[in-house]
């Protein structure tokens, strides 16, 4: 499948019908999801991997790596609403592929080859990206993820502290529509970077 083709099927999922900005539910658009799953899979980290899915909203992410070949994606929400939605995204793949549990990220368990997640950038939880990321180094050997670009010497830091090899792949801009009522353009851009992150 290419590039183009995933994000086309990324773009036309089911969204968050009603945002909840203490959770910070912003969706990744489909053309950023597909470059991360692209980038992910020419690294040799998606297919035939075992990947899990970290705050995975209506499941753009994980749908994504079903999509590009993913032997297992376990998909972790902690918000029963956009569970209901990924539920309704998910549907039509083969359910032995796939598993979805609604609970906190920290109490995410199991080992895995791949994490691929879009954190809280830690807007209303107070470093919610480092706590995500802390917790997808335990479990998973390699991590894709997007950060605010204001968080790249925050990262740098963290990734020496912790030991981790850390790859800035990209820097894009996201466009962030006015979910939220206290927005008050009705477009914000942002930049955003993604990484990927190995542990050894
Ligand atoms: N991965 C999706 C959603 C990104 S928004 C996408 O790429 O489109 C971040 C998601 O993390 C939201 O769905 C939010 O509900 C979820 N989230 C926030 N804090 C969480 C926590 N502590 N545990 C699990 N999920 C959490």
């Amino acid at each position: 499948m290419s590039l183009g083709s995933i994000a086309r099927k990324l773009s036309r999922l089911e969204r968050f019908s009603n945002p909840k900005l203490e959770l910070e539910q912003y969706p990744t658009p489909g053309e950023l999801a597909a470059e991360l799953i692209w980038t992910a899979t020419l690294n040799g980290d998606i297919e035939g991997k075992r990947v899990i899915d970290l705050g995975a909203g209506t499941g753009v992410l994980g749908i994504g790596a079903l999509l590009a070949g993913a032997s297992h994606v376990t998909f972790i929400e902690i918000d029963a609403d956009a569970v209901a939605i990924l539920g309704r995204n998910v549907e039509g793949f083969d359910t032995d592929r796939y598993t979805v549990v609604t609970t906190n990220v920290s109490e995410a368990a199991g080992t895995y080859d791949t994490c691929i997640m879009n954190p809280p950038f830690g807007a209303q939880a107070k470093h919610a990206d480092r706590s995500f990321l802390m917790h997808a180094t335990r479990i998973a050997r390699t991590t894709y993820s997007i950060h605010n670009a204001n968080s790249r010497t925050f990262l740098a830091k963290l990734a020496a502290d912790e030991g981790w090899r850390l790859q800035v792949l990209a820097e894009r801009r996201l466009p962030l529509k006015s979910a939220y009522a206290h927005h008050k353009k009705p477009v914000r851009d942002q930049s955003v970077i993604l990484i990927r992150v190995e542990t050894y």
